[in-house]
């Protein structure tokens, strides 16, 4: 398993921190791909350092995770959570201890691989100074995103800046779906080199729990039909379609359905304010008695909580990939999703779930209704979403292919001349 590679690589997560909890507003599937993909590249042979920002003055400075894994917590702004959205103003001080801590540890990058437009730009610095190729791996395409939201923040304009910049000139853009890199090619550029690597999922972990076994530890008899939803709070993920689809469904009628709402939340932050305004619905629409709302779900738990669901449902209104998919499918589940993103690539429609449009309840109700009243067929979905899973969408095998890219740019000569310029 292990290959002699020991060249040092740099994961940049600025505010995808790969230590933290996740589960929470600002941890999600972006801390998950880079502590994942950070694992098991050092596996591989590589020496990987995993850099984020320090957002608690509490939090250790370097996480060791395995002898050549480790996150390192660089200052840059005040040492307190600080949304995503007004981080910028922080980068150029974020470059600068990169730097610092480069040639403090007589550490030479041979590349980074930036994860958010956030860390992009932090690349972009990084490039010009030094003799480092860039991967990146976008995480959430602004493009996309401002689409489906109401308000804009006033960062937009430079965070589509930074994301059709850092396409056009970084080494190799990583895509996770081959709906991902449309987007790039129709709402960014058409410049820039993409290769499609999925993310992936832990096959050990999730799947490692019988149904039966799952149902006893929560607790739920074997009459009971649950509907799973896990995620942040957050509303682009359309919590609010599912609970108007449960509420419509057939399914309701026959008293024996559970919605389970799984996901942290913190009081009076955005996230707290979207789990009121979603059980304020749940309580408008008498559903109550049948909604469970458990908090975030901790790595252990969670596998108990996919095996044991009936069906998970992803409501996203947009999602670029979407890891909830893939790890309620490694544990045998079936899932609803909204025909979008990197849904549409997961979810194979009739063979391992379904796919609705986005935030149309009524159809989602009928997806979960055709699913729940059809045992046999969910217990077949559910096999072939594992198969799936265990074929494409390995940790492992994503870890392979991300080597492998690396070691080839890593072979070719840097392109330009480097400049003297700092950040
Ligand atoms: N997650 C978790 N506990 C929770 C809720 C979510 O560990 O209570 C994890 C979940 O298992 C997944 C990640 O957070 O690995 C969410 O990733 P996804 O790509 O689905 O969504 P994102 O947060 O990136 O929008």
């Amino acid at each position: 398993m292990f290959s002699p590679i020991k060249k040092h690589i740099a994961l940049i997560s600025v505010h995808g921190d790969p230590a933290i909890e996740i589960g929470k507003e600002e941890a999600g599937g972006q801390n998950v791909y880079v502590r994942q993909v950070g694992k098991a590249l050092a596996q591989k042979g590589w020496l990987v350092d995993m850099f984020t920002r320090k957002a608690n003055s509490q939090q250790a400075t370097i996480v060791q995770h395995s002898p050549n894994c480790r996150t390192i917590r660089l200052t840059a702004g005040p040492e307190e959570f600080v949304p995503r959205d007004d981080i910028f103003a922080y980068l150029p001080e974020f470059v600068n201890k990169f730097l610092q801590f480069q040639q403090d540890n007589q550490i030479n990058y041979s590349l980074v691989h930036t994860n958010y437009w956030l860390s992009a730009w932090v690349g972009m610095q990084l490039k010009k100074t030094l003799d480092v190729k860039q991967v990146h791996t976008y995480h959430s395409l602004g493009a996309v995103k401002y689409k489906s939201v109401t308000t804009i923040p006033m960062i937009a304009t430079t965070r589509l800046g930074t994301e059709k910049a850092v396409l056009e000139s970084a080494d190799r853009i990583v895509a996770t779906s081959p709906q991902e890199r449309e987007h790039m090619r129709s709402l960014v550029s058409q410049k820039g080199e993409i290769d499609i690597i999925p993310c992936g999922t832990d096959i050990s972990h999730f799947g490692s729990i019988s149904r039966e076994a799952a149902r006893e530890k929560l607790g739920i008899d074997r009459e009971t039909q649950i509907i799973l939803y896990v995620g942040r709070f957050d509303k682009r993920k359309g919590i609010e379609t599912l609970v108007r689809a449960v509420g419509q469904s057939e399914t309701r009628k026959n008293n024996q359905l559970k919605l389970i709402i799984g996901g942290g939340f913190r009081p009076g932050h955005s996230d707290g304010k979207e789990h009121d305004r979603i059980a304020k619905i749940v309580n408008e629409l008498g559903l109550n008695d049948i909604t469970i709302f458990p908090g975030r779900l901790s790595r252990e738990a969670l596998p108990i909580y996919y095996t044991a669901a009936d069906l998970t449902v992803v409501p996203s209104h947009y999602e670029p990939f979407g890891l909830v998919t893939i790890e309620a499918m490694a544990c045998g589940t079936p899932v609803i999703g909204s025909d979008v993103g990197g849904l549409q690539f997961t979810i194979k429609p009739e063979v391992t779930g379904l796919l609705c449009p986005p935030k149309d309840s009524a159809a989602f109700a009928v997806a979960i209704d055709r699913i729940l009243s059809q045992p046999k067929w969910r217990n077949e979905l559910g096999i072939n979403a594992r198969k799936r899973v265990q074929e494409m969408f390995s940790w492992d095998g994503v870890a392979s292919q991300l080597s492998n890219l690396y070691l080839d740019l890593i072979k070719q000569p840097v392109a330009k001349e480097l400049s003297t310029v700092s950040a």
